[in-house]
């Protein structure tokens, strides 16, 4: 053979090539590249390295410095309400109970919505997300108007999971209505065939119920066998405080969990939120059936849950529960930035039972990645930064005084930085974030017009603000 076939294979002409950077991979040896690249075609990444090697490989259509950044894999969020309160945050009170929280508050704004408010609503919570490095996320079960709400989603470029709101109990009768049940069921079947999750797509329907006692043994049951057929998952709220345990105590004389195993319907693709208030039992039923938590920690603090005092979670975390970060809804936590629940989790059981070996950052950081992306059933797609898996990532921008110096990077994420620090996001190898600004949508005009849809809620919801100070 001659020379010149023996030489190097000329270079592969790519999208996407970002070298001289930082990159957190996430892979199954945990790398830290530095002097890294990533190459994108598509929407998938097809490589990661080191730059000289990439730049040896790949002739790309667009190259990035990437010397100023940290790359790391797009954060998931697995529990948001992108609906009923992006458009009201802030507006509850921050003393109030649960009950009076819930149906004071946040049932009268949702209800005073309107389908082009959800649209809105959802944008405004994306946008919130994609700029605090959120890539994914699984909503909480509160989209009224299914159809302008993925819409809109799928004009701003996140990668999202979506069910409409769904339960079966009717609070007057204290009862499960078979026709209720049977109707609820024929929405969940209609929404996952209208936005199945196959075929890689970026928006899709989960069968999202509203779980705490609101749900039928029959409709549990009906949710996981749809979910189990079309190879997505199940999410529920379930036992933020002590409410949900002593009705299940006093109508079936077990707690929810073991109401739930015994139903067979706790499994991997199903995801808990909130999870606070349960007993050993619960967490060993959970771990057998390698089921999923997430943990809103923010709410949990605002809510005055007891996350710390009573939570099981540095337990779940060790028996191989798959636990994963949710920040719930605007007038829960009020915010979306997965980093600051990221420092939050790494914090608070370190606190809470004096002991400086729980969360470890990297293991938090893991909850925010990988753990989210198992519990999306997306761990084939997201979560990590590896050939073959979508070109969701986040450039962290390391021209900040929070970010130098540098030394352990993960550290930096998870106790110095938060999403703030977002300079660029890509997802799906789309560019939906540069230079802090969102790319798919007018952010000037949607922050204007969420100000003008949420003085209009709150006009239709009868709710009055209420302020300690006097506001003049
Ligand atoms: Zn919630």
């Amino acid at each position: 053979m001659s020379a010149s076939v023996d030489g190097p294979p000329p270079p592969t002409t790519i999208d996407l090539l970002i070298t001289d950077t930082l990159l957190v991979t996430m892979d199954a040896q945990r790398r830290i590249i530095c002097d890294g690249a990533i190459a994108v075609q598509g929407d998938s990444i097809v490589a990661v390295g080191k730059s000289h090697d990439l730049r040896a490989r790949f002739q790309a259509r667009t190259l990035i410095d990437g010397s100023r950044f940290v790359i790391t894999p797009g954060l998931v969020n697995t529990h948001v309400h992108i609906t009923g309160e992006p458009l009201t945050r802030g507006l509850a009170p921050d003393d109030l109970g649960w009950e009076e929280l819930v149906f004071g508050w946040l049932v009268p704004a949702h209800m005073a919505h309107t389908e082009a408010d959800e649209r809105l609503s959802a944008q405004m919570a994306a946008l919130e997300m994609l700029r605090s490095g959120t890539t994914s996320v699984l909503e909480a079960g509160t989209v009224r108007f299914l159809d302008p709400v993925m819409d809109g989603l799928g004009e701003i470029g996140i990668r999202a999971r979506v069910g409409q709101w769904a339960w079966d109990f009717d609070p007057a009768t204290q009862t499960y209505p078979g026709a209720l049940t049977d109707e609820t069921v024929s929405l969940l079947e209609d929404e996952l065939s209208r936005y199945p999750a196959g075929a890689g797509q970026r928006v899709a329907a989960w069968p999202v119920i509203v779980g705490h006692m609101t749900c039928s043994d029959t409709l549990w049951q009906a949710a996981k066998a749809l979910a189990d057929r079309n190879g997505v998952g199940v999410a529920a709220h379930m036992s933020p405080a002590t409410n949900d345990p002593d009705w299940f105590l006093a109508r079936y004389g077990h707690r929810p969990l073991r109401h739930l195993s015994e139903l067979g319907v706790l499994g991997p693709n199903v995801v808990l939120t909130h999870a606070v208030h349960l007993d050993t039992d619960e967490v060993a039923l959970l771990a057998a059936a390698r089921g999923c938590v997430s943990h809103c920690v923010t709410t949990a603090l605002r809510g005055a849950y007891g996350a710390g005092a009573v939570g099981r979670f540095p337990e779940m975390q060790a028996r191989g529960v798959t636990l994963t970060l949710g920040t719930d809804g605007n007038n829960d936590s009020n915010f979306h930035d997965m980093m600051r629940a990221t420092h939050l989790l790494a914090g608070l059981y370190k606190d809470a039972r004096q002991d400086p070996r729980l969360f470890p950052a990297e293991q938090a950081y893991e909850c925010a990645t990988l753990n989210g992306a198992r519990a999306l059933q997306l761990e084939h797609a997201i979560g990590s930064l590896e050939p073959g898996k979508k070109a969701d990532f986040v450039a962290h921008d390391t021209h900040r005084p929070e970010w130098r110096p540098l030394f352990n990077v993960i550290n930096q994420l998870v106790w110095s930085a938060d999403g703030r620090g977002v300079h660029s996001v890509w997802v799906d190898g789309v560019r939906v974030v540069e230079n802090y600004r969102c790319t798919t949508i007018d952010e000037d005009r949607l922050l204007a017009e969420a100000q003008r849809a949420g003085e209009a809620i709150l006009a239709r919801s009868g709710l009055t603000l209420r302020t300690r100070w006097p506001v003049t």
